[in-house]
């Protein structure tokens, strides 16, 4: 059975009051529900020491938003898969289109931190997806498929089970406006068929892939049945618990 999770990127938002009322209102959350889900949280680097402290069982998974390429050393500003290990954090976005657009990311810095991050023992969540341009002009499956193979094909099948991939549509994040469940579904499928056309069926079914871009209470359910489609990597909608367990309910 693959994992199931809804994982909430809260990218650059809430101060330290505001993101350690958040945390405390999840725990409540996450002690008083059964969810089917695993339930992971992206706060700022900032507030990683804190959640940890909150969720001190590891109720909810505390991922990084970024992780540095490079190993240590004079790279200012930037954290290291070994510093993020050594506060046990869960894992590490890597590769969101907003790192992309924003601070220059590509396909191979990604592969770098997707086999730093698992050398330390980190989830790394790889995130991918197309530009509307490239939809438009019919290059989508094309676009994920090499940035697929260019972040992940040097891993070994060991190695690739253990990532979780994010698909998300450069023009659906942030825009209100979603893929539809068949839109995400045709290429959740074919991320799994690429994997399986690499690593074999049996290491590809192990592979969550979540779908990213506006999930919102009302969509989630429908978007997360599909049959290929494993959870979801959640933005605005993760900033409020009312929103956030919505969608987490949407696995029940
Ligand atoms: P939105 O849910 O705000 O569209 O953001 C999606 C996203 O980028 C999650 O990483």
């Amino acid at each position: 059975m693959r994992r199931k999770i809804v994982a909430g990127n809260w990218k650059m938002n809430k101060n330290v009051i505001d993101a350690q009322q958040l945390m405390i209102q999840l725990l409540g959350y996450k002690n008083e529900n059964k969810t089917n889900c695993e339930v992971w949280i992206a706060p700022p680097s900032l507030y990683l020491m804190m959640a940890k402290d909150i969720f001190e069982k590891d109720e909810i998974g505390v991922f990084s938003q970024d992780m540095s390429e490079f190993e240590s050393g004079a790279y200012t500003g930037e954290l290291s898969a070994d510093m993020l290990e050594s506060i046990d954090v869960t894992g590490s976005l890597i590769g969101h289109s907003e790192r992309r657009q924003y601070h220059g990311e590509n396909d191979e810095s990604c592969n770098k931190k997707v086999k730093l991050a698992l050398d330390k023992g980190l989830i790394p969540v790889y995130c991918n997806g197309e530009t509307l341009e490239q939809r438009k002009a019919g290059q989508h499956l094309d676009v994920v498929k090499t940035q697929t193979e260019t972040a992940l094909f040097t891993l070994s099948a060991e190695e690739i089970k253990k990532v979780v991939i994010a698909y998300e549509p450069v023009w659906a994040i942030g825009t209100g406006e979603t893929a539809s469940p068949e839109q995400a579904q045709e290429i959740h499928a074919h991320i799994r068929g690429i994997i399986a056309e690499k690593y074999g069926q049996e290491v590809a079914d192990e592979v969550s892939i979540l779908y990213g871009g506006s999930v919102k209470p009302d969509n989630a359910k429908e978007i997360f049945s599909q049959p290929d489609i494993d959870g979801g990597l959640i933005g605005g909608a993760a900033l409020k618990l009312e929103d956030f367990s919505k969608i987490i309910e949407g696995f029940n």
